[in-house]
């Protein structure tokens, strides 16, 4: 049996005739760049996200990196971050001039853990302490970070809060939605993300109406009117085409979620039946809306080699992320060591992504957890 990690063909067979209607209204108007399809969008999202404003952006990489122009963020400043998540969380920081600072994770979420961001903090000596500017909470795997006290900390630090929410459309922390909770929400429409386009793409949330403003602004190279630079800005803008699409998948969103929801929960059933559940942690699920984008198990050993089982036996799977941050051959200058953040590098050491997308079948699940069951026999 075959189970891909991820399967977007079957979806596109879903929606495929949508698709192809606003494709082709795109194409006759000839209009590709901003305007009333990534305006429509825009809306769509804010309200999905119970923000006030979003602002349509090239990428989710781009999202991150356009929220620390906007808020101030500059050479030589200081950027808190998780060293367990996508590279571009830390690297948007890097990319300004501005120094990621890593936090270790939480050994159950694998979210940024408060009391190491605290500990962080207060190991910094006062003139450091100054250049300290924003802190990026990442929502995992589709579960918000423990946010709460991450926004207190924040407030007493005088620090901005950037959601990288890249894989947490849609995902609650006590009823709020990912995004709309810090000063910025940064989501991704990467095709393989739970709500993905055709192409690259992302959007910005904020609730802060001046700095809405701002991205827009940053957005077309810090012109405004046009040709007339406030800023030095870029070209982050989002295209027509892309917006359109992710319009139509918004609307089925819900439904996607649920179904993965379901998936997860077929999964907690199977690893219990086939008595595993002991020996493989499945994911803790702490917040109130999991949206699983992806489905994340921890094994005790043999990682690596249970993974080339499932590829023989036709399962995709995949390793989110094999090396934390401060261990990456880019950051070496940083100055960190193996060691320092024990809970990252244990999760990058043993952790397995499984299929959950929403068309999964309750078969092919079946197969996947029986070949697991399999390789530890
Ligand atoms: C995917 C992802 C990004 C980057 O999004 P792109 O659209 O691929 O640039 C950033 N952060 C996290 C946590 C992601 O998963």
């Amino acid at each position: 049996m075959q189970v891909p990690l991820l399967d977007l063909k079957a979806q596109y067979q879903t929606i495929k005739e949508e698709c192809l209607r606003v494709t082709r209204e795109i194409y006759e108007s000839q209009s590709f760049i901003l305007g009333p399809h990534v305006e429509a969008l825009e809306k769509e999202i804010s309200a999905y996200c119970s923000t006030r404003y979003a602002v349509g952006v090239s990428s989710g990489s781009d999202a991150l990196m356009l929220s620390l122009m906007a808020g101030e963020i500059e050479s030589g400043d200081r950027v808190i971050v998780p060293p367990y998540t996508f590279f571009a969380t830390a690297g948007a920081v890097s990319r300004l001039g501005a120094i990621p600072v890593f936090a270790d994770i939480e050994p159950d979420t694998y979210n940024i853990s408060p009391d190491r961001i605290e500990t962080v903090i207060k190991k910094m000596p006062v003139a450091m302490r100054r250049t300290l500017k924003a802190v990026i909470p990442v929502h995992l795997y589709g579960q918000c970070a423990d946010m709460d006290p991450v926004l207190n900390i924040a407030r007493e630090n005088n620090l901005m809060v950037i959601e990288d929410a890249a894989q947490a459309i849609g995902s609650e922390y006590q009823k709020r939605r990912a995004g709309s909770m810090g000063d910025f929400g940064c989501f991704s429409f990467f095709p393989s993300k739970n709500l993905g386009g055709f192409g690259d793409g992302g959007i910005i949330t904020t609730n802060s109406q001046a700095l809405y403003d701002r991205l827009k602004i940053l957005r077309v190279h810090g012109s405004d009117p046009k040709y007339y630079h406030r800023y030095i800005g870029g070209n982050f803008r989002l295209d027509a085409l892309q917006a359109a699409i992710v319009s139509v998948k918004l609307k089925y969103l819900d439904q996607w979620t649920a179904a993965r929801q379901k998936n997860a929960q077929t999964y907690r059933r199977l690893f219990e039946e086939a008595g595993l559940a002991g020996i493989i942690r499945l994911p803790v699920e702490k917040q109130t809306r999991h949206i699983y984008n992806q489905f994340v198990i921890e094994l005790p050993d043999r990682r690596d080699e249970l993974r080339r089982y499932l590829s023989e036996k036709g399962v995709g799977t995949e390793i989110y992320y094999p090396v934390p941050l401060h261990l990456q051959e880019c950051f070496a200058d940083l100055g960190y060591q193996a060691g320092d953040f024990p809970v990252s590098e244990h999760a990058a050491g043993h952790t397995l992504a499984l299929p959950v997308f929403p068309e999964l079948t309750c078969e092919q699940q079946s197969y996947v957890v029986r070949s697991i069951k399999e390789f530890y026999a």
